[in-house]
This record gives C-alpha cells, structure tokens and sequence, in this order.
C-alpha cells in the first residue's frame, strides 16, 4: 500500500469518527468479497448480453426459468453469502447511532444478515419472492438450491402454481417510490455521505453524491477503481472494502 493510500484510508476513517448522520450508499463492490461478483469491473459479466437480456423485465416475461438459470450464473453464491467486514462496519455505525440509513444498489440482502435494519434496497432483493398470480410470499434460498441441484427449472407457488417472481427491480422494471423517496430523505439530512462499491454510473442512484453535496453533506468515497465523483468527493480511498472494514472497525 503506498503511503498516499494508507493517508487516504486514515482520512476516511476520520470522517467517519467525526460525522453524527451518516448515510452509506452500496453498490455491488461491497459483496464480491463475499463470492458474489460485480457486472462492471473487469472480467466481470456485464458484456455478455445473453444473460443481461434474461435477467431484464422483458427476460422474465420471455422466459422465466431463463431468468433464473441467468440470475444464479450472473451472481453465484447469492443465497450463501457471508456479510463482508465492510457490511459489519455499516451495522456497527448504525449501532452507535451515527449511521441513519444504508441505501444499496445490491439485491443479496448481506446488509441485514450483517444486522443494519436501516436499509433502502433501491433495487429490491433476491431473498423474497411473490407469486405472480395470487401474490403468496416465498422465502427463495430454498428455490435457488433445488435449481442449483436442476430438480426445477422454475419456481412455483405452492397454492396456484403460477411462477415465482423475485422482489426485485430489473432492467426496465421501474423503480420502489417510496423506497426511493425515503432514500433521498436520508440523504438530504446527512452529514456524510459514504460510498461503498459502486461505480456511481446506475441512474437515478447515481444521483444521490449530487444531492448530498448540494445539502452541504461530506462525500467520501471508498472504490477499488476511480468514479466520476472522485473530483467533488472530500476524501477517495482507492483499495479493497474488506480491508477498509476490518482496519475501519478497529478504530470505530
Ligand atoms: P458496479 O458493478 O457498477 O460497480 C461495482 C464497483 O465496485 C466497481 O467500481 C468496482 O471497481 C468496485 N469494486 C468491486 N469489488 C470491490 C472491492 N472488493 N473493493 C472495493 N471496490 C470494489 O456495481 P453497481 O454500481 O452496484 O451496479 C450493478 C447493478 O447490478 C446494481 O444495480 C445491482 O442491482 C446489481 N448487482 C447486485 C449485486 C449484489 O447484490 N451483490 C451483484 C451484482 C450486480
Ligand atoms: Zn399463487
């Protein structure tokens, strides 16, 4: 690590120990470290429009069990994931009463499972599902396993057998107002905004840096690759998530 780096991290962590309203800002980023790959960094599986195509609004319609079979290949280990030491961090925060909302991009519910109960899923969650038809709530981990194992291709509910749509938001689908709504509240009343693992490039999330910025909040921005933001952040702390969170913890 060179020795602006480390600066960087020490900064970050400051901001940190000084803000009172915090709100963190999730993208994929923070869960690779827990198995789960992102779509836009290298080699990752954003070019390959196949899967892209059957994991959109229009996919699911097309060809539901497509979009299964492209959901679990696109982001495997989904419904194993362990939080990650930058979830743990977030949940800490919130405990010490200095985080007031984490706002992700991320559908793998690794937030909650690190305990944040504060928590904006602008783009919904794999965990849960509805019936399309009759609207019966599932638990889905059990549904990607007998995938998994090919003993289903598809998701049905138990009292109609209608097929089982995940909750969460896809290309074309259009986004949770109140959810969105409730994010932007947070953000417009932070003192620091936190970003964490994402590229910064998904609207309207994408948004968000601008609106903490025009209502005077901090930005710092923790990436392992630069953003467009990086000019207007306070402090950009380039390097793993997982290091951050656990060298973070020690002095949160
Ligand atoms: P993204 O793929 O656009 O960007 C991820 C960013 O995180 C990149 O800039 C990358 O450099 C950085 N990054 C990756 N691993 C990192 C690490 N270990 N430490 C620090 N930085 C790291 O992600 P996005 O902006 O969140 O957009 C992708 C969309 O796809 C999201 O809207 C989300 O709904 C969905 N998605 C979700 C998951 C998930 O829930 N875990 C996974 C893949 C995609
Ligand atoms: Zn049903």
């Amino acid at each position: 690590m060179t020795n602006t780096v480390a600066q960087a991290i020490e900064q970050a962590i400051a901001a940190l120990q000084s803000a009172t309203r915090i709100v963190a800002f999730s993208g994929a980023g923070i869960s690779t470290d827990a198995g789960i790959p992102d779509f836009r960094s290298r080699g990752g599986l954003w070019e390959d429009d196949r899967l892209m195509e059957l994991m959109s609004a229009r996919g699911f319609r097309h060809d539901p069990a497509g979009f299964y079979q492209a959901s679990l290949q696109l982001m495997p280990n989904l419904h194993r994931a362990q939080p990650t030491a930058a979830h743990q961090l977030l949940a800490r925060l919130e405990t010490q009463g200095k985080l007031t909302a984490v706002i992700t991009q991320n559908i793998d519910g690794l937030h909650q499972a690190a305990g944040s109960r504060a928590v904006y899923e602008i783009h919904g969650s794999f965990r849960t599902g509805h019936c399309l038809d009759c609207r019966a709530s599932y638990q889905m981990a059990a549904f990607y396993e007998q995938i998994e194992r090919g003993e289903i291709r598809l998701p049905r509910c138990a009292r109609c057998n209608a097929p089982i749509k995940p909750d969460v938001v896809l290309f074309g689908d259009l986004l949770p107002f109140a959810v969105w709504e409730s994010a932007v509240n947070a953000v417009e009343q932070c003192d620091l905004l936190l970003v964490t693992g994402s590229s910064l490039v998904v609207y309207p999330a994408a948004e968000l840096p601008n609106l903490a910025l025009k209502h005077g909040a901090r930005l710092v921005i923790v990436n392992r690759e630069p953003t467009d933001y990086d000019r207007l952040a306070h402090v950009v702390a380039p390097g793993e998530l997982s290091d951050f969170g656990r060298l973070a913890l020690t002095k949160l």
